[in-house]
């Protein structure tokens, strides 16, 4: 029996007036992406320039941005066996949601079910459906010296699977470790490939080299271009230093001195995002999302949030993720708060320890000369 349709709405009357509708040169492809943002926010950057043909929200809600048989300008500079400018041969759909993060069982119902018709109207093998990371390409730059896959890493080398989408073709093609323009030199290899090949031949260090490469802070070896790729020097990359300065990706000069341990935030084009990150509590602020401030973190016993209610839930605890409301406080890798009275003297002086005063205020120690003033029922949260 088929599957029951999903819901679909029709969002096209968001597009600009200005913005002109024209066919696509053919449509050979489709090509699948994820969002790095939340519904809200994925809508609001989609519609302003049909830059998608779909997006398939976290519940499985089908969004049409742009009808089907339009060109959207989706996959920016790309090339797939020597055919370039991607978006004018393909179909766009975006998943919400992050490269490092995995998408619902209702996204990949949802999507499984719109790549089926689409394949059917358009005869499109699943060889030919293809994950952004796979056709982008980038021009060299001072960490890669040549023409190179790895421009994006949408929707996830690690985590989107094309068999829960339904792409279960055998055809050698089909595998993401196939690519024709690195084979035929045009290109060379996104480094994330040769990991994805680790994991047929050593699953333990494959999971570890995955683990060091999901944290978007800087180490020796994950550079700004492994983390943020093409979009490294955007102006909607943040970069926190560990000495608490932030710069846009476009104000920094010298890339040589970027010190382990800076914090990588993407998307970040209002100055609330970027102040909801750096704030020393940082706080979910209207549009963004729990991923935008812990990262992969955000579903973990050991990052909390704070509501503006004074309720406190950790990552385990939170069920309904789209409705975590705006001022929610997020601390990540902090033991469970422990009161005022009980918490040591040393641990109520570290700057980074944090207070939750009675009628929800929450203040950073940092900021509070002397803790033993505060409240009774104060509550204490210390770093791990
Ligand atoms: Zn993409």
């Amino acid at each position: 029996m088929a599957p029951a349709s999903p819901k679909i709405v029709d969002y096209q009357q968001h597009l600009p007036r200005s913005f002109k509708k024209r066919l696509r040169k053919s449509n050979r492809y489709i090509v699948l992406h994820s969002t790095e943002s939340g519904l809200r926010s994925a809508l609001r950057t989609l519609s302003r320039r049909g830059h998608s043909n779909y997006l398939v929200a976290r519940n499985g809600t089908i969004y049409r941005i742009l009808d089907k048989k339009y060109r959207s300008h989706h996959a920016g500079l790309s090339m797939w066996n020597g055919l370039r400018d991607i978006s004018s041969h393909s179909i766009g759909i975006e998943l919400v949601g992050y490269h490092n993060d995995p998408f619902t069982a209702s996204q990949y119902e949802s999507l499984k079910w719109l790549i089926e018709v689409l394949q059917r109207v358009y005869k499109i093998p699943d060889r030919h459906v293809l994950e952004h990371y796979r056709v982008a390409y980038g021009r060299p730059n001072r960490w890669v010296k040549r023409l190179h896959r790895g421009r994006k890493k949408d929707p996830g080398v690690f985590n989107f699977s094309r068999a829960r989408a339904g792409l279960t073709s055998e055809d050698p093609r089909n595998s993401i470790l196939y690519d024709p323009d690195v084979r035929a030199g045009r290109l060379i290899p996104d480094p994330d490939i040769d990991i994805a090949r680790v994991r047929l031949v050593d699953r333990g260090r494959y999971d570890i080299e995955v683990a060091q490469l999901s944290e978007n802070v800087i180490t020796r070896r994950n550079t700004a271009w492994r983390i943020a790729r093409g979009e490294y020097d955007d102006p909607m990359t943040v970069y926190r230093f560990p000495n608490g300065t932030v710069m846009r990706g476009n104000q920094i000069r010298n890339w040589d001195r970027i010190p382990v341990g800076t914090k990588v935030y993407l998307n970040r084009d209002r100055t609330e995002d970027v102040q909801a990150v750096t704030a020393a509590v940082p706080v979910i602020i209207q549009g963004t999302t729990a991923f935008d401030i812990a990262g992969t973190a955000y579903r973990r016993s050991d990052t909390y949030y704070i509501f503006p209610t004074g309720t406190i839930k950790s990552g385990r605890q939170v069920r309904h993720w789209n409705r975590i409301p705006p001022g929610t406080r997020v601390l990540v890798r902090y033991n469970a708060p422990v009161a005022l009275n009980s918490a040591g003297r040393q641990a109520v002086r570290r700057d980074d320890t944090v207070f939750l005063v009675p009628r929800s205020e929450v203040l950073v120690a940092a900021s509070v000369p002397d803790a033993s003033r505060l409240a009774g029922g104060t509550l204490v949260f210390t770093r791990k």
